[in-house]
């Protein structure tokens, strides 16, 4: 059966051993649970009902999209409602966690005048 498999034309040994994970729409969302699966171990396939991947973050994105704010954690957990679900997500995942995050796959971020963090525009 394996020796079928191997001399299939689509085979390759990464179908046999990862596990395939399908994720519905792009959007920031999907985008980041699909970045932050370790690759090696899981086969990510991601389906959008719209003709373009990730729309809505590219149209923000013109527009000046603020990707979070710099305010202090104990203050910035209290803009979420209900803050009590929100809060250990944040504390385990906070504003700054978000732009290291950001920064080590290759997306610096700048701190605007409002204290939002804003990616850093590409010349
Ligand atoms: C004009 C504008 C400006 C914004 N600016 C900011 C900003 O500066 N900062 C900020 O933090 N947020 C901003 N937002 C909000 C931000 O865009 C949303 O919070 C964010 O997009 C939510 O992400 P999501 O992945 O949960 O959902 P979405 O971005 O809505 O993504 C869901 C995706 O799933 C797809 N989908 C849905 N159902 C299906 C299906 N059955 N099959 C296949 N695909 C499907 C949709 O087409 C969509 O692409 C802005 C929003 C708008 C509209």
């Amino acid at each position: 059966m394996v020796y079928l498999y191997q001399n299939h034309p689509h085979f390759t040994l990464s179908s046999i051993t990862k596990t395939k994970i399908t994720i519905i729409g792009s959007g920031p969302a999907g985008l980041m649970l699909a970045a932050k699966l370790d690759e090696t171990k899981f086969e990510v396939t991601i389906y959008e009902k719209n003709s373009a991947l990730a729309r809505k973050f590219l149209v923000a994105g013109s527009g000046g999209f603020n990707l979070t704010h710099s305010e202090p954690l104990e203050q910035f957990i209290k803009r979420y409602t209900p803050s009590t679900f929100f809060e250990p997500l944040l504390r385990s995942f906070s504003n700054t966690d978000l732009q290291a995050w950001l920064n080590s796959i290759g997306i610096p971020t700048f701190t605007g005048t409002s204290r939002r963090i804003f990616p850093q525009k590409r010349h």
